[in-house]
């Protein structure tokens, strides 16, 4: 632990707790981070690229069936027609643009479900890298397809064969990697967490969702929303989409998974819930809400939604829950395979089951959204059907 580096960004959160073999990486990614994003030429690259590869600005779209069953006005921000089917290339993209000014020719990235490593494929494809994933024996064998398609587009995954075999040991790996090959390699987290400024700059990358939607719905309403409900893994959909309101009187609203639905007191962390239900504990190089049993040993997340199954959240979120900026709430799986049907038969969308979330607690709490509210809906569901069609089958 570097006690020069733990300086907290967001209140007592965030930092920088790394080991000394990633205090100069990652030093090295904020110094040129912030040089970046000051630079206008950077943010046109970036620009060109959101808006010619990426397919930006998303519509935000008024859902009229769901509207009329609810009885108050609903928009959806539409990240489900980002290239990769989800919001994540928002920051892959971003983060790789930096590593190219780095000077950097080698990405590698941690996935869980597959989507950060797909998007981070497609970049590393895209913009000419080596690219590595790691990614543990059990999600690999769960998710083959993003194996597949990650495969398809040039990058090699990487096997993690270490503790629980899932995504909080595929960081661990991909950590330690870079700690020996940061010379030529960047690695390109997946969320907003981990070590500062991993929380900042992936919020920055990400609040072009939440910028978007600010002046659609100025344009298509003449005000700002009541409420905009998002969905909660590491939390970067949900910082992406708040950053800009953060200043209005807008009721931000983080949905996390409930899991099985055992409720908020289970040993086993059936769930996702750890802005709702973790304790203060350092994961991944930031001080954060996480799941952890009462001797500091990190609990198994579980989620229905893969993305989701993350035992942290993202410093910043944990800051504004604890300020009561942002109201923290649950979905269960049971309520999320309710917004998924429902939002693919009312309105022809079908939502990933973790943007599914963020529909499910709409559909159960329409009253504490007001008169105007926009649901981020951060990927298509696709790559989810086989997962519905199992559940459906118990
Ligand atoms: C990865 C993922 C999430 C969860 O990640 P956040 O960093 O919390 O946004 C949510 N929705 C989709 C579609 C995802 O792929």
């Amino acid at each position: 632990m570097n006690q020069a580096q733990s300086a907290a960004k967001f209140g007592r959160y965030g930092g920088c707790f790394v080991p000394e073999t990633l205090v100069q990486p990652v030093m090295e990614v904020a110094s040129a981070y912030s040089r970046l994003k000051a630079s206008p030429e950077f943010r046109r690259e970036l620009e060109e690229m959101l808006k010619h590869f990426a397919g930006r600005p998303t519509p935000l779209y008024f859902a009229k069936n769901l509207s009329r069953d609810l009885g108050r006005r609903i928009y959806l921000k539409r990240e489900d027609l980002v290239h990769g089917g989800a919001h994540k290339l928002n920051n892959t993209l971003g983060q790789a643009l930096v590593a190219k000014h780095m000077g950097k020719t080698r990405l590698i990235a941690e996935t869980g479900a597959g989507q950060h490593g797909v998007a981070t494929a497609i970049v590393g494809a895209n913009l000419g890298f080596e690219t590595q994933v790691y990614m543990g024996e059990v999600d690999i064998e769960r998710q083959k397809m993003n194996v597949y398609r990650m495969e398809l587009m040039g990058a090699e995954v990487i096997p993690v064969r270490s503790g629980s075999r899932t995504l909080k040991d595929a960081i661990n790996e991909a950590m330690r990697d870079w700690s020996s090959s940061f010379e030529n390699t960047y690695y390109l987290f997946g969320t907003a967490a981990g070590p500062h400024p991993f929380p900042s700059m992936v919020r920055d990358f990400q609040s072009v969702i939440g910028a978007e939607a600010r002046g659609q719905i100025q344009e298509a309403e003449g005000r700002l929303p009541d409420s905009i409900v998002a969905c909660v893994g590491g939390g970067s959909n949900a910082m992406g989409i708040f950053a800009p309101f953060l200043k209005d009187d807008v009721r931000l609203i983080a949905v996390e998974a409930g899991g099985r639905g055992l409720g908020h007191d289970d040993k086993t962390a059936d769930h996702g819930a750890s802005l709702g239900c973790g304790q203060d504990g350092i994961l991944h190089g930031s001080l954060t809400r996480i799941l952890q049993d009462p001797h500091g040993q990190i609990l198994e997340s579980y989620s229905i939604a893969a993305g989701l199954d993350y035992p942290g959240v993202g410093p910043e979120l944990a800051y504004l829950a604890e300020r009561g900026r942002i109201k923290t709430a649950t979905a269960d799986d049971r309520a999320a395979l309710r917004g998924f049907r429902t939002l693919s038969r009312r309105e022809g969308i079908i939502p990933a089951l973790e943007s599914a979330h963020a529909v499910g607690y709409v559909l159960r709490e329409p009253e504490a959204l007001g008169d105007l509210a926009i649901i981020n809906v951060s990927g298509r569901g696709d790559k989810d059907l086989a997962t519905v069609m199992e559940y459906e089958n118990l």
